[in-house]
């Protein structure tokens, strides 16, 4: 840890246990520990577990012409959240870098073009883990982690979010999987050839998982890749749970019954994600966590903001920069109400309450809309911690949280790999 920490302020309790009765000549004073203590505690608790954020969307970043993850980058002036200066300030030791590809249109010329951007953000990525093999390596199995966490190095997964680069060709999975990706989210925002979107506004078109998409969930049990079902239609968390024979991951979800959103996970679901052995990565998106009071204002400036606005792979420097700029004056001007750490560990307890210890985790979606106050970046994950052990959450608990429920999926779906491949032989 070194000063450059942004705690959040926590009230400092001081629980005085007096006794008022006169007969009782002793007045016992018993101090709780105190807020200087409890941070303390929290962050060797930090220190000591392996910190894993189960998605970001930082290849978008590292594509962009010189934009180089080894140098700290200022989250108010260039909108980057995650860089490695950042992941070890904020004590964050492993991530998973998504190649996101938007949905565009679905034909051979638009599957192309989504595999090559696809494929120019994993060599990115690749290409930077190489360059600063000093301070980071890329991460192929759960080991790996742990192996670059004890030589101080932060862990760099891969993975793709959004299925389109794979278009309609099958082999192309196993080529994603040797450049060393290991979950793919199987859709985004609207549908694609293999799963309905949770928010299409055209409304579902395969019902769940297509029959291409059931044959890529297969492949990607053959492989050893993780099934994401974060942006799909309800009907593809249900269909994924019965057709994978490997555990599930929501990447970057939330739950349902503590902020009513499509991408939020029901109760149903998160009880049916523990009886599969599944795990869900709550995600730092403001809208996702707390209900924000009627803005009018502020959703029709937004709106006409996003109307006018081409993709983000198509804009140049300039036209990125200024887009930014926009955006950043439109947020001045019509503020939310914002997020914070209290929300995120408000679903925590939500889910561990309904799903169990065993199936939460954490993913903050940086770089993809992910940020709110006090986990605005990678630099500041360390006050997730802090709250869990405010609210008395042990260090064996947010081991799990942070790590140990991601990593068990992940060594069984590698588990299930080898033994569909064994049994194919
Ligand atoms: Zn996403």
């Amino acid at each position: 840890m070194n000063n450059k920490l942004n705690l959040l302020p926590i009230v400092f309790v001081l629980l005085i246990t007096a006794c008022s009765s006169e007969s009782e000549p002793e007045t016992q004073v018993a101090a709780e520990e105190t807020e200087e203590a409890l941070i303390t505690r929290a962050l060797e608790i930090h220190d000591r577990v392996l910190t894993f954020d189960s998605h970001a969307d930082t290849p978008l970043r590292m594509i962009e012409p010189g934009f180089d993850m080894s140098q700290r980058h200022d989250p108010k002036e260039t909108g980057s959240k995650v860089d490695y200066p950042r992941m070890k300030e904020g004590g964050l030791d492993a991530i998973f870098f998504a190649a996101f590809v938007a949905q565009d249109i679905r034909d051979d010329e638009g599957n192309s073009r989504a595999k090559k951007l696809g494929l120019q953000m994993l060599d990115a990525v690749i290409e930077s883990t190489e360059k600063n093999s000093d301070i980071v390596g890329l991460a192929l199995t759960p080991e790996d982690a742990y192996k670059l966490e004890d030589e101080g190095k932060r862990a760099i997964f891969l993975a793709i979010e959004n299925g389109y680069p794979i278009g309609n060709d099958i082999s192309n999975i196993e080529l994603y999987y040797d450049k060393g990706v290991r979950y793919i989210t199987l859709v985004h925002s609207t549908n694609n050839d293999l799963a309905d979107s949770a928010t299409d506004s055209k409304g579902p078109e395969h019902q769940g998982i297509s029959k291409f998409g059931e044959k890529v969930v297969a492949e990607m049990n053959r492989l050893g890749i993780m099934v994401d079902v974060s942006h799909g239609s309800e009907e593809v968390f249900y269909d994924a749970i019965a057709v994978s024979k490997a555990p599930i991951i929501a990447s970057h979800s939330n739950a349902r019954a503590v902020t009513e959103h499509d991408r939020n996970m029901s109760d149903a679901m998160l009880k049916l994600m523990a009886k599969n052995g599944g795990v869900v990565q709550l995600t730092m998106l403001a809208d996702y966590l707390r209900k924000a009071p009627e803005n009018p204002e502020r959703t029709a400036a937004i709106k006409e903001f996003r109307a006018n606005l081409k993709p983000t792979s198509e804009m140049t420097d300039e036209e990125r920069k200024a887009a930014r700029a926009a955006y950043a004056e439109l947020a001045k001007k019509f503020p939310a109400a914002p997020a914070t750490v209290q929300h995120v560990v408000d679903h925590i307890d939500h889910i561990v309450k309904v799903a169990g210890i065993n199936h939460v985790g954490i993913g903050c979606d940086f770089d993809g809309g992910g940020g709110i106050e006090g986990i605005f970046d990678a630099s500041e994950v360390m006050n997730i911690t802090i709250e869990l052990v405010k609210r008395g959450y042990t260090e064996e608990q947010i081991e799990k949280i942070w790590s140990g429920n991601l990593m068990r999926v992940f060594r069984e779906v590698q588990d299930i790999a080898t033994e569909i491949q064994a049994a194919s032989v």
